[in-house]
């Protein structure tokens, strides 16, 4: 339920972040949205950044009260979903896997693994809601599980601002909330995977299922623990990266709202997730 209702409470684009990158537009509509799944992490801020309606979701709730794993990640893309959004951008804080990959650096990753462990990954599990609905059980094609339009406006967009992103590579997205041990991160680094993070997944698959196009955009805060010999990662260290960071993350994330295509406009494997299959449940 939209509480706001008319153009006030309507947004184009999704940005899954927090205040940071909000709390400076000039008219921001407070909008709280109830949905089949409960309740967000938070009231959506919509304003305008370059010309386009932009609703912001804080990801962890604007008191930072949710932990990865207790985050209602089906909830948050339903109503990002139900105010008209169809593009999201995911910044998200992240462990850099190699050495070259230190603090400050930019990953926009077209690769996921799922190592996290009981959370709700799916809208099509078969099983009634509430409301009477129940939706059927279906497939969705993951192989790319990031946007190839959104990908490129943010690597080209960071690089016309200077910050020179990595183009591609492998966010591993574990259960937290702790960090890795030595041992997990040795091991993720000899898989070939580029970034660690925690709410990378099942954040970027619920878009596919809603036919979003999901960007990911991670800012490396820390080596994580075999990246690196020191004394391994520590919440304090990520915090002071990420605030050091959020201004120029921010610019970046402007300039890509400003250089996605109309929503009606799209063309990309985003666009039709179900195939024709029918999702037995009305989709936001
Ligand atoms: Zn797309």
């Amino acid at each position: 339920m939209v509480e706001s209702s008319g153009a006030q409470a309507q947004a184009e684009i999704g940005v899954i972040g927090g205040s940071g990158f909000y709390s400076f537009l000039d008219d921001v509509t407070e909008v709280t949205i109830d949905t089949p799944y409960g309740v967000p992490s938070d009231s959506l801020f919509i304003g305008e950044v370059a010309g386009r309606r932009v609703a912001f979701l804080p990801r962890h709730g604007r008191k930072h009260h949710l932990p990865p794993h207790r985050i209602n990640y089906r909830a948050n893309l339903w109503a990002l979903a139900s105010v008209g959004a169809r593009q999201i951008l995911g910044p998200c804080a992240v462990g850099g896997l190699r050495a070259q990959y230190g603090p400050g650096t930019l990953l926009v990753p077209d690769q996921l693994v799922d190592r996290t462990k009981g959370r709700v990954q799916t809208y099509f599990d078969g099983e009634a809601r509430a409301d009477g609905q129940v939706p059927n059980v279906v497939h969705v094609t993951f192989a790319d599980p990031y946007c190839p339009v959104g990908r490129k406006a943010a690597v080209s967009t960071a690089k016309q601002s200077g910050w020179e992103a990595v183009d591609g590579g492998t966010l591993v997205v574990v259960e937290g909330p702790r960090f890795s041990t030595r041992a997990e991160s040795l091991w993720h680094a000899a898989q070939g995977w580029s970034v660690v993070g925690m709410t990378g997944h099942p954040e970027a698959v619920l878009a596919r299922e809603l036919g979003l196009c999901y960007t990911s955009l991670t800012l490396v805060t820390d080596l994580d623990a075999g990246a690196d010999t020191g004394e391994g990662v520590s919440h304090e260290e990520v915090l002071e990266v990420f605030a050091a960071n959020v201004g120029r993350m921010r610019d970046v994330l402007f300039d890509v709202v400003a250089a996605l295509p109309d929503n009606g406009g799209r063309d990309c494997l985003c666009v039709n997730p179900l195939g024709g299959q029918e999702p037995g449940i009305t989709l936001p």
